[in-house]
């Protein structure tokens, strides 16, 4: 799906006269500072479509003769060509404020070719543009907007709605390309996955993981107790994850556990990217019967493990009970998140799950992005 910028052309791309608000001879037309630069740079890294929306008011009429109005539009689409830069479509409409025409901004006549389009990505397409009634066509087509105005400058809209759909206002070019970079970065379709593959003498590790999926999973270890247990951090952190492992069980699972955590952790750190947006710390009291796990993580960069956990038995099937601290500790290392994790109970199966379970709830709460607050959750300005 095709995701599309909008953009206005008066007092957007160019700048808009301001007696007359006509762009009517060559003298009038100047282009909006640091527009060539910007749009190039989103059109040679960004996934969008330019797409031009502008009212001409009474253009063909005796107001504003045709001859007067192309000299000056033609040199300005020659010189965006001439960059590189280049508009899928043009939308001109000619009538006058007064007549409601069903084709002016803020109305959609002319944009009717994007509605209810499969082809279209609208709900995360923006209309770029100087005035109310450009932020209106957004919330008119089902889109974002950037306000092409000074952003220290109070603003109130006329309807809410419209304000609702603002995501940006800047007078500045170099803000715009930033602002729509940052969102790329962290577009739902550019999702987080991670291959990890760790080959050692000890241990073959094959781990796939999609931190925006849907909680599937496939996990081949060896130890059907810990299948279980990485079942459970798919699951409760909704995420999809394929874990394959031939280690060497022969010695026992210590290898094939701790490997496992490492390849896992690298795998979370390598999804996880910039981590913009993302919540960054997440945690979760459960109980499962008689036990109690309290989990806390932070995707802070820096590794750490408490761990309070006391268990009766030495294996909980063919899982090794002091194996689960150390899976906490490698994955820590690996993912460089900081892992506090306290239980209590009588059953080492309950423990261990709801362990498992507390870490996973952790996750999902950690790992969610907000798409409209881009930032990175740090005041250090690095995670
Ligand atoms: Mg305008």
């Amino acid at each position: 799906m095709k995701k599309i910028l909008f953009i206005d052309r008066d007092g957007t791309l160019i700048l808009e006269p301001p007696t007359d608000f006509q762009v009517d001879s060559l003298e009038k037309l100047t282009f909006y500072p640091k527009v060539f630069k910007n749009l190039g740079r989103i059109g040679e890294q960004l996934d969008y479509t330019l797409v031009m929306i502008t009212n001409q008011d009474g253009l063909g009429t005796p107001s504003f003769p045709e001859e007067n109005f192309w000299p000056a539009h033609q040199k300005m689409m020659q010189a965006f060509e001439n960059e590189g830069i280049h508009f899928e479509a043009v939308h001109i409409d000619r009538s006058f404020e007064h007549e409601n025409a069903p084709t002016r901004k803020p109305r959609t006549g002319l944009l009717t070719a994007y509605l209810n389009n499969p082809a279209y990505d609208l709900e995360h397409s923006f209309v770029i543009g100087d005035r109310f009634t450009d932020m209106e066509l957004a919330a008119n087509l089902g889109c974002r907007a950037i306000l092409m105005q000074d952003p220290s400058r109070e603003w109130h809209f006329p309807k809410p709605e419209t304000e609702e759909v603002v995501d940006l206002i800047s007078a500045d070019w170099d803000e715009v390309y930033a602002f729509l970079q940052d969102l790329e970065n962290m577009h739902p379709a550019l999702e987080r996955r991670a291959k990890v593959q760790r080959k050692t003498l000890e241990t073959d590790i094959l781990v796939e993981l999609h931190l925006d999926g849907e909680g599937k999973y496939h996990h081949q270890t060896g130890l059907g107790f810990f299948d279980h247990m990485l079942d459970q951090v798919a699951k409760h952190a909704r995420l999809d994850l394929s874990i394959k492992v031939k280690g060497d069980l022969h010695i026992d699972e210590h290898h094939t556990i701790e490997d496992t955590a490492l390849a896992l952790g690298e795998a979370f750190a390598k999804a996880l990217g910039n981590k913009k947006g993302i919540e960054r710390y997440g945690f979760a009291l459960l109980p499962m019967d008689e036990a109690l796990a309290q989990v806390a993580l932070d995707f802070s960069g820096r590794p750490w493990l408490v761990w309070q956990v006391g268990f009766q038995r030495e294996k909980v099937g063919d899982f090794p009970t002091e194996m689960a601290f150390h899976f906490f500790k490698s994955f820590a290392d690996a993912a460089r998140c900081n892992l506090n994790i306290q239980a209590q109970g009588q059953n080492d199966h309950h423990l261990i799950e709801v362990i498992f379970k507390a870490f996973a709830r952790s996750l999902r709460t950690a790992l969610r992005r907000d798409p409209h607050h881009r930032d990175l959750p740090s005041t250090k300005g690095v995670l």
